[in-house]
Formats: C-alpha cells, sequence, structure tokens
C-alpha cells in the first residue's frame, strides 16, 4: 500500500449542483454550497453541475474564506446517455471545458416552468444570467472519446452513480467497458451495490467514490465519506482515483 497508511484523511463530497443545473434547487447558490459544506465540516468538495462549469468559480471564491477546498468539474452526459464526472486542476480549465461542451449540447432552448431555471451567479448570490440551452439534455461526446477530452483540458472522469438504474455506465452498457478504462467509479450505495454483485471484481481493480449528487442544500453528504490524501487538492485527488486505484 506504499505507505499510504499514514496519509491525513479527508472527508468529501464530489459531487455537488448548483442552481445552473436544471433540476438543482434555487437555493444551491454559490455561498449556500459552501456556507454548508463548512457546516457540515467537509475538507473538499466538487461542483458538478450538468455538462457546464459556470458556477464552479463561484464556488471557489465563496468557500475561500472557509478553507474549504473546492474541486471545479462537470457531470457530463455523453451521446449514449451516461453520467461522468470530471474534474479540473483550475476554474480557468474547468471553464474552457464546459464551454467546449456546451457547443456540444443540442440547441434545445430551457424552459424554466418545466426543467428549472439555469442561474449563472457570482460568490454573492448576484446573477449574471441564465443559460438558455437545456443542460440536461446529452452531449454528442461518446463514452469513448470522453476521458481524452477531458485530459487536453488537464482533467480527468469517472463513471457516476453506477449503481442507479438511469444514466449510469452499468445501465446502459450492462457492464464497465476495458475500454476506456477508469480508474474510480462512483457508487451511490456502496453496501447495497457489494452486497448484490460481489466486490471481487471492483476492490483493488477501481477507487470507489461514494458522493451525495446533491440537489438540495441538505442533501450535502455529511462528514462520513474519506479519501487519504497527500492534501486536499485537484492533484492529490487525480493520483488516488485516476493513478493509483485503493
Ligand atoms: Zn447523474
Ligand atoms: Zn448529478
Amino acid at each position: 500500500m506504499k505507505g499510504c497508511c499514514a496519509l491525513p484523511r479527508y472527508a468529501y463530497d464530489l459531487h455537488i449542483h448548483t442552481c445552473l443545473s436544471p433540476c438543482g434547487d434555487a437555493l444551491m447558490t454559490p455561498p449556500n454550497i459552501a456556507n454548508m459544506a463548512y457546516i457540515k465540516s467537509l475538507d473538499l468538495i466538487a461542483v458538478t453541475d450538468h455538462n457546464s462549469a459556470r458556477n464552479a468559480r463561484a464556488v471557489m471564491l465563496a468557500a475561500r474564506p472557509l478553507h474549504l477546498t473546492v474541486i471545479p468539474g462537470i457531470e457530463v452526459t455523453t451521446a449514449e446517455e451516461i453520467h461522468v464526472i470530471c474534474l479540473f486542476p483550475s476554474a480557468d480549465s474547468a471553464e474552457r471545458a464546459g464551454a467546449e461542451l456546451e457547443a456540444h449540447l443540442p440547441s434545445v432552448q430551457n424552459r424554466p416552468e418545466f426543467f428549472g431555471e439555469q442561474l449563472i451567479m457570482d460568490e454573492r448570490e448576484g446573477i449574471k444570467g441564465s443559460f438558455p440551452w437545456l443542460l440536461s439534455n446529452a452531449t454528442d461526446i461518446s463514452i469513448d472519446k470522453l476521458p481524452r477530452f477531458i485530459e487536453s483540458f488537464g482533467g480527468f472522469c469517472y463513471p457516476a452513480h453506477i449503481d442507479r438504474p438511469s444514466n449510469s455506465i452499468l445501465s446502459v452498457l450492462g457492464s464497465l467497458p476495458e475500454r476506456p478504462a477508469f480508474g474510480a467509479l462512483e457508487v451511490h450505495d456502496p453496501d447495497k451495490f457489494f452486497k448484490i454483485v460481489g466486490n471481487g471484481y471492483y476492490r483493488g481493480k477501481y477507487a470507489i467514490v461514494t458522493s451525495s449528487d446533491a440537489h438540495l442544500l441538505t442533501d450535502i453528504s455529511e462528514r462520513v465519506n474519506f479519501l487519504k490524501l497527500d492534501e486536499p487538492s485537484f492533484g492529490a485527488l487525480r493520483k488516488v482515483l485516476l493513478e493509483n486505484p485503493i
């Protein structure tokens, strides 16, 4: 285990939606998310709106006085309707990837009365605008191409909520593909999942991540999920979730 046991544990939640996601609650504003994560004593969170990173920087800025690490991310919907968590080293890289991803969305106007608002905010809840196209639609990027696409912006990715009956890699493909190879998997309810499938295939091959997929403030994780990391940073996360499965 190469001395990993000596590493400190950090409480994390790497799957949180803001009010930019059409399904995100109106109270999922940048300062509210940062403050709730702080109240819950989390060390490390990621902002992962559907197919866009336009609120990630605001959450990072809102969290700065709280000594809470915020990783900018995106929950991408692939062409096969598979949800994938993508994490980036900086707000700039996430925004560049997000801008490119938005161009891979169908030009379908959001209808807030049906799907919800898609508000872009600053770190003080100032509304900068609303995103016009429906962000919950699938992009035209396939699961084969996504990892390389994300890597071209310095990020890495892994399949989201693989144990859910929809928008998960297992529900769409039936099994995990050999290619592309992922270092981590997000399992929403690992106790239930591994009781059903057994963990021989997964443990040791993948890092297993459990995050909230919060769309409501109260759903942000308590201090219950931990990762052993050199430090609470993108680089340390990348090392554990991409290069060194636990
Ligand atoms: Zn999802
Ligand atoms: Zn989600």
